[in-house]
């Protein structure tokens, strides 16, 4: 392997998105992280040699993690013995998890703090069974992930979801890094005129135009985006209130749906795009089935494999070896 030290160095030069980074390179306090380029390709600072070709980074999304067996009605939980059997492969396999701020500069192509052979593991939601039964595991593993949260809910629905108070143990831990999922924003509304039973079609509340019942009509696009960019400004808010050391870098879509499929406005998807893109690194969604490993300067939307009740070791491991 080729050392640093022997080799010509060229310095990365920083990319806009500062927020989503740390630290320096060369002389200027304000550029980006340090980090080599030489002819056999990027030169991580800790020596690493990470070629070009291998740059890719598979990220998993996971929800529940039930103690035993799962409830049927819960097609998004697996068994903590499933998980725990997954992580075993991906040890085997010689993956090894990083955070949202490694990712960060993966994409923008800063791979200085990677480790070889990164893997993204992701949990929507913020389930406290997720974290309760997962968390032995990534530590028994030396493991990490990053959890996306919905902020409205973590007081709403306690119990079900993580408290702030588990946010911020889990924080300490160094396994886990917490990131936004919506606000108030990860539901269904009302979309258009109740039919003459009273029902009114429903939509996902960020890829639809909202019905105002007072009003008898829809939203404007105008309102439909205040309301949206409300509550990615309250979440992200809440999460600097209450996480040290938070920076938004990710965010995944609530239910993977940005107006991409069925909509009452064709415009959303467009509106959504650049909204996200200018608040954040990268963006996922979840609905695609095989998708490939990420890729660097493909910043904005990002897929993720999807792992919930139907889909077992095996299947993970052959997803993990065929897309390498
Ligand atoms: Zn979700």
């Amino acid at each position: 392997m080729p050392r640093v030290s022997a080799l010509r160095a060229v310095c990365i030069f920083a990319f806009s998105v500062t927020a989503a980074m740390s630290g320096g390179c060369g002389e200027d306090p304000n550029a980006g992280p340090t980090g080599v380029v030489t002819e056999d390709g990027l030169v991580p600072a800790n020596g690493d040699v990470t070629s070009p070709a291998s740059l890719r980074v598979p990220v998993l999304l996971f929800h529940g993690v039930c103690p035993a067996t799962c409830r049927e009605s819960d097609p998004y939980a697996i068994p903590q013995l499933r998980f725990h059997e997954m992580m075993a492969v991906i040890d085997k396999l010689g993956f090894h998890t990083i955070l949202s701020e490694e990712y960060s500069y993966f994409l923008l192509r800063q791979p200085n703090h990677l480790p070889r052979k990164p893997i993204l593991i992701t949990f929507d939601d913020g389930r406290a069974d997720a974290y309760e039964n997962a968390d032995p595991i990534l530590e028994r593993h030396g493991m990490r992930a990053v959890s996306f949260l919905i902020t409205a809910d973590i007081v709403a629905k306690r119990g079900y979801y993580m408290s702030w108070d588990d946010v911020r143990a889990a924080t300490a831990s160094g396994r886990w890094d917490f990131q936004l999922h919506a606000h108030a924003g990860h539901v269904t509304l009302p979309v258009g005129s109740p039919d003459a039973s009273g029902s009114s079609p429903e939509g996902h509340a960020y890829a639809w135009r909202a019905w105002l019942s007072k009003e008898d009509r829809n939203e404007t696009r105008g309102e439909w985006l205040a309301r949206v960019r409300t509550d990615l400004d309250v979440g992200t808010s809440l999460l600097r209130l209450r996480v040290p050391g938070f920076v938004p870098r990710l965010f995944a879509v609530p239910f993977g749906d940005y107006g991409e499929y069925a909509t009452n406005d064709g415009e959303i998807k467009n509106d959504m795009r650049y909204e996200l893109d200018h608040r954040f690194v990268a963006w996922f969604t979840q609905e695609k089935k095989d998708p490939d490993f990420t890729v660097p300067f493909k910043r904005a939307e990002q897929h993720r494999f999807e792992v919930n009740s139907s889909i077992s070791t095996d299947m993970l491991e052959t997803w993990l070896t065929s897309h390498e």
